[in-house]
């Protein structure tokens, strides 16, 4: 390559959201040269919408010229909990596959060296064996309560493989869980499930109100720690070379019921009042367990996932210390 192309720069799309905030904590923290760290001369930039409105093919193109990477790890997306996409199904379609579009486009044509990018488990078949893993996110239609965003977050994957197909690209996707920490977007109604009940047992405990909880309590689900995220996002970015995407999640004995979350939840915003599950809301998808064996098997050694009570009460304090500026 080129002198000029010597200095590594890793462009994270999507770098204020609740994964890229989680990637900047690691990539500041973590020792220079270590596993999880920046390398030495290693420059990471962090853009936000503000910056390029990647739907916009001509902004995108802008910010490649801009900050020339040579890796991208893109997390920039519409996203949303369960009651979000059932009523914006047309903008999560749209405005993924055009972000997506415009961003693999760009890297291709720049020459990036790698992308990584982001699925999700909500993606997989609704009808399909359990637990889920790394061969079946085409296997059926997804669930109906999310059909924008899956399919638009499918093609991520069609595209990987016919970049590499025609051009040999390095381009892959990481398939996390459900995700929760620090700066994850609070709001009460449009929010994934962890900071909705974050911010109402909050209020709940403020106002002195009863809590209650949208759904019956009973689904099950596996959640990643934003910060535990970051760290397997960074080494996918360094040692793993491979089209086919990898499910990064806690094992799949580690499903907790939505009645166990909000259990903690209450436990570590220190609730006392009344507290009710209101089933007159949607509860999604029963469960979706994920293997992540593969994920195991190429780490090649222990990874030690942050126990959920423990992250889960890092979050809340986040929450609480923030709650002036959190996205609510
Ligand atoms: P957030 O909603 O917290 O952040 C979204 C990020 O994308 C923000 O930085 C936002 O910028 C940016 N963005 C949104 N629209 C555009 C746009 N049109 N142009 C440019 N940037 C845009 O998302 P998460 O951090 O939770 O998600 C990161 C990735 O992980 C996503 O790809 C998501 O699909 C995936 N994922 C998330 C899960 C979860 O539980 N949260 C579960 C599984 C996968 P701005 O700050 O300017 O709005």
């Amino acid at each position: 390559s080129s002198p000029l192309q010597s200095t590594p720069v890793v462009l994270v799309t999507g770098g204020t959201g609740l994964v890229g905030y989680a990637l900047r904590h690691v990539i500041e923290t973590e020792l220079v040269g270590s596993r999880y760290g920046r390398r030495e001369g290693e420059q990471w930039v962090f853009v936000s919408s503000k910056e390029a409105d990647l739907r916009d093919p001509e902004q995108t193109r802008r910010l490649f010229e801009k900050y020339k990477p040579t890796h991208v790890i893109h997390l920039a997306a519409l996203v949303g909990g369960l009651y979000k996409n059932m009523k914006y199904k047309l903008s999560f379609l749209r405005d993924n596959t055009l972000i997506n579009d415009n961003v693999l486009h760009f890297a291709h044509a720049t020459g990036v060296s790698k992308v990584i990018s982001c699925l999700s488990t909500c993606v997989f078949p609704d009808k399909v064996s359990y637990p889920l893993d790394e061969t079946k996110i085409h296997l059926g239609l997804p669930h109906e309560s999310n059909f924008g965003y899956a399919h638009a977050k499918r093609m991520v994957d069609v595209a990987n493989h016919a970049y590499k197909d025609q051009f040999g690209s390095n381009f892959t996707a990481a398939i996390p869980t459900n995700i929760f920490g620090p700066n994850d977007n609070f709001d009460l109604e449009d929010s994934h499930v962890i900071p909705a009940l974050i911010h109402k047992c909050f209020l709940a405990k403020r106002n002195n109100t009863p809590f209650a909880v949208s759904g019956s309590g009973k689904p099950l689900r596996q959640f990643i720690y934003s910060y535990d995220l970051a760290k397997l996002l960074i080494w996918q970015l360094r040692e793993y070379d491979d089209v086919e995407p990898v499910i990064l999640s806690v094992g799949e004995d580690e499903e907790l019921s939505i009645k166990q979350v909000a259990d903690a939840v209450v436990n570590a915003i220190g609730f006392e009042g009344e507290y009710t599950f209101d089933t007159s809301r949607a509860d999604g998808q029963f469960r979706k367990p994920a293997s992540n064996k593969k994920l195991l098997s190429q780490l090649h050694d222990d990874f030690a996932f942050t126990p959920f009570d423990s992250a889960l009460h890092d979050t809340v304090r986040w929450f609480v210390d923030n709650y002036d500026h959190a996205r609510t």
